[in-house]
């Protein structure tokens, strides 16, 4: 499997005298797929890649060298200079963490540690063992030194997990070099994290399927009808595990260590900067569906799909001509 991943796909194509150019590869933890329209398709999808394994390469729990691992080997110690990437990421996920009253926190690492959720360590750890790592979340913690883009953690132990944001803001980056190559038809997938630009090449919105959380992957419980937006979904059924016949997630509530169960077992969010999607589908995730759907509803050209445990979906009315509901298992919420 890993060896099937990791070779690069790779498929050029031209159809009317527009070059297309279709990859796909394993990077940040995921599949990655792009799929890029014009002159330059094959320039960009390059150049796109080459930046998906730099920003990796910086923000990277999993690799030793990258500016967050160092930066959480010193913590409670010093701090550690930072590239405008990582500095920028860390400071967009703090401005989350306030407007969330914390449901994101990128602190959070002691805790994703603890669990090991989709790694060979994965358990259901004591209640003191939680109790004990999340006394080191807390994004008050994260020192700021904008003038030398320098960010210390003030406790030993403490670390940062940039797991809920850097692919939304790795999107975003994707986009702009596309947009340099003069590409204006591209479909990129971070594993989940989508962005939509332009319209397919017959001048069609994309129709991006939104994850039916209860099924296996790929299959969809309906559609987005989209041009120039970012999509995100944060699910219950991305990565976990069973014991007893519960279900053990990745996506925790800092408040109380556990995987979060406030009803919502997926959030997608519709928005024209995918930073904000991934922060934001994390964030009301955690949050639940009342202060989620409020928190979406006060920012201006932010939409919502939430879908919850007993099977409703809520959607907000910004969303209400482009998406379709298409499996009848689900109810849908409306009018609000
Ligand atoms: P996402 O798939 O974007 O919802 O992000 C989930 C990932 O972010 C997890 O795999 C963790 O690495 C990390 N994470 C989990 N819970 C939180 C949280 N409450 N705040 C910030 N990061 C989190
Ligand atoms: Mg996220």
């Amino acid at each position: 499997m890993l060896l099937l991943l990791s070779i690069s796909i790779f498929l050029t194509s031209c159809k009317n005298n527009i070059k297309s150019v279709e990859k796909e590869t394993y990077l940040m933890g995921t599949i990655v797929q792009l799929k890029v329209y014009g002159r330059n398709a094959e320039k960009a999808a390059e150049e796109s890649l080459n930046r998906i394994s730099d920003i990796e390469s910086k923000m990277s729990i999993n690799i030793e060298t990258s500016e967050i691992s160092k930066l959480n080997a010193k913590a409670g110690i010093s701090g550690e200079k930072l590239s405008q990437d990582t500095y920028s990421v860390i400071k967009k996920a703090i401005e989350y963490s306030k407007l969330t009253e914390g449901a994101l926190d990128a602190t959070i690492e002691p805790i994703v540690k603890l669990w090991g959720i989709g790694s060979d360590t994965e358990r259901v750890p004591s209640k003191s063992e939680i109790d004990e790592k999340l006394k080191l979340v807390g994004y008050n913690d994260i020192v700021l030194d904008d003038k030398n883009s320098m960010v210390k953690l003030r406790r030993t132990s403490q670390a940062i997990d940039l797991g809920a944001i850097a692919k939304g803001y790795t999107a975003d980056e994707v986009r702009q070099i596309l947009v340099k190559n003069k590409i204006s038809s591209a479909l990129i997938n971070l594993g989940g994290n989508v962005y939509a630009m332009g319209n397919k090449l017959d001048g069609t919105k994309w129709n991006i399927g939104v994850q039916n959380p209860l099924s296996t992957r790929g299959e969809y419980l309906g559609t987005l009808s989209v041009t120039n937006k970012s999509i995100v979904t944060s699910g219950n059924y991305e990565r976990y595990f069973i014991v007893d016949g519960k279900r053990y997630h990745h996506i925790f509530d800092p408040k109380t260590g556990y995987p979060s169960e406030k009803g919502i077992i997926s959030a997608t969010i519709v928005s024209d900067n995918s930073i904000d999607g991934d922060a934001l589908s994390t964030s009301t995730y955690v949050m639940g569906l009342e202060k989620g759907l409020k928190l979406v509803e006060s920012i201006k050209g932010v939409e919502a799909i939430f879908i919850t445990v007993d099977k409703k979906i809520y959607v907000t009315t910004g969303l209400k001509d482009s998406f379709k509901l298409t499996d009848k298992e689900f109810t849908y919420e409306k009018g609000r």
